[in-house]
């Protein structure tokens, strides 16, 4: 949640209070990564003059696009069967991982699937044993990211 002092918010770079119109505002996307840079800026808001002038707008505006391509009816469609995914019961979906590129993780980043078809995906075994490989090396870790293993990890 951002934060809200007497009824104004708080800018989440300059700490100071967001007159009148809320400028520039991040949606509630969910990073599995808890020590990835942009996390600080997940459901905040800040004054437009703040985001402008930090070295990280542009990653972050980057995440915010791919985010949104990725949400909303009609763009939560089943890697395994290609059919959009209506069920909110037989719904999984893998965040947002990494910004790099050059990462094996980043193709992974915003996935849909019917939960019951995540035991067909022929890439889950190698998915699986990249997050562990990286979480054992300290380059990512967070409750989000032990659930995600946990939970592909129990579709057999
Ligand atoms: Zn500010
Ligand atoms: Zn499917």
């Amino acid at each position: 949640m951002a934060i809200f002092i007497e009824g104004k918010s708080v800018c989440n770079l300059c700490g100071k209070t967001i007159d009148d119109t809320i400028e520039f505002s991040v949606p509630s996307i969910e990073i599995i990564n808890e020590l990835d840079h942009l996390n600080i800026f997940i459901d905040s808001t800040m004054h437009q003059h703040c985001i402008n002038k930090d070295s990280r707008k542009k990653e972050l505006l980057d995440l915010i696009s791919q985010w949104i391509k990725n949400s909303g009816p009609g763009n939560r469609k089943c890697l395994v069967c290609s059919n959009e995914v209506t069920d909110p019961d037989n719904y999984f979906s893998i965040g947002y991982l990494t910004n790099n590129k050059e990462s094996p993780l980043y193709k992974y980043n915003f996935l849909h699937f019917h939960k019951s078809h995540l035991k067909d995906w022929p890439e889950k075994n190698n998915f699986l044993s990249l997050l562990t490989n990286y979480r054992s090396k300290g380059l990512i870790k967070g409750a989000l990211l032990d659930w995600l293993i946990e939970d592909i990890a129990n579709q057999v």
